[in-house]
């Protein structure tokens, strides 16, 4: 049983974003697409994917500057591509980066279509929401580089908005988070969804995983994340981790962004010695700190 105060300090709430979802990300990764995941291990050696490496580009873009430029955030997208640092990377940011490595507009390279409708926006589009004064065109911006689908936007906004909810003490680990998140984003499947996981809400993980898994869909993996990040007053970090991981599906993704979540609202905290221990092995701590630090709202 979680029982922490929720007012952190933003830089805090940052690291836990970042780290959480990093974790998520890393022990996620080794599950991702493979099914009847029941006899889950985080004791191996873990490596992160474009989840977080995407979201520590789009980090570096925007760190040390209030102003968001999609140009600058594309240029880094492309740097980590050009330097082989991106793993995992779905079909529709490939296309992307293949197009900006060969002299193509941010605005334009983005796929679109219904198979844009991926996760790959929203994975990326958390530290979007420690900056202060941003705009729902920024956000679809920032979208766009990769993914020029509402449906995609829309599962950013709802990562974008819960982070928000959570830094800003609107949310505080509890069932309203998805009640909240129907009123901020456009009718789509993903808003369509979330309407679905209403009555649903005290169902366990493993229930709701009956009925809807994680996959390559925005629509499966984000309202899924938000399902998962409601249950952090009731079960610990970890155990949410196990239990995304044995739905199978798009487990990285699902639970790097449960843990982008619930690290901005309780900071590391929720994150237990044994997988910080493994975290710091992932070599992305310098990156982290240099960024925290440095960080302007
Ligand atoms: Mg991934």
């Amino acid at each position: 049983m979680c029982m922490f105060i929720t007012s952190i300090d933003i830089r805090e709430s940052l690291k836990g974003c970042l780290i959480a979802g990093a974790i998520g990300d890393a022990v996620g990764f080794k599950y991702e697409c493979s099914e009847n995941n029941q006899d889950i291990s985080f004791d191996f050696n873990w490596i992160i994917s474009d989840d977080t490496q995407l979201t520590l580009a789009t980090c570096e873009a925007i760190y040390d500057s209030v102003e968001i430029k999609p140009e600058k955030v594309a240029e880094r997208f492309l740097y980590w591509y050009t330097h082989k640092r991106l793993v995992g990377l779905g079909s529709s940011t490939l296309k992307a980066l293949r197009e900006l490595q060969v002299g193509g507009h941010w605005a334009l390279v983005g796929r679109t279509g219904e198979y844009a409708a991926g996760n790959g926006a929203a994975m990326r589009i958390a530290p979007l929401a420690f900056k202060k004064h941003i705009t729902k065109l920024t956000i679809k911006d920032i979208c766009t580089i990769t993914h020029r689908n509402d449906e995609a936007y829309s599962g950013a906004l709802a990562i974008y908005y819960s982070i928000k909810a959570a830094i800003d003490g609107i949310w505080k680990g509890d069932y309203g988070l998805i009640d909240y998140i129907i009123e901020k984003i456009p009718d789509t499947r993903v808003r369509d969804r979330f309407i679905e996981l209403i009555p649903l809400q005290s169902l366990s993980i493993s229930e709701i995983g009956k009925l809807y898994k994680s996959s390559g869909y925005v629509v499966d993996s984000v309202p899924l994340a938000l399902f998962a990040a409601q249950k952090i007053n009731e079960l610990d970090y970890a155990m949410i981790l196990t239990e995304l991981i044995k739905l199978g599906g798009d487990t990285d993704t699902v639970c790097s962004m449960f843990g982008q979540i619930a690290g901005s609202l309780y900071g590391t905290k929720i994150i237990p010695d044994n997988l910080m221990y493994q975290f710091e092995k992932l070599e992305i701590t310098d990156l982290i700190s240099e960024i925290v630090n440095n960080w302007k709202e």
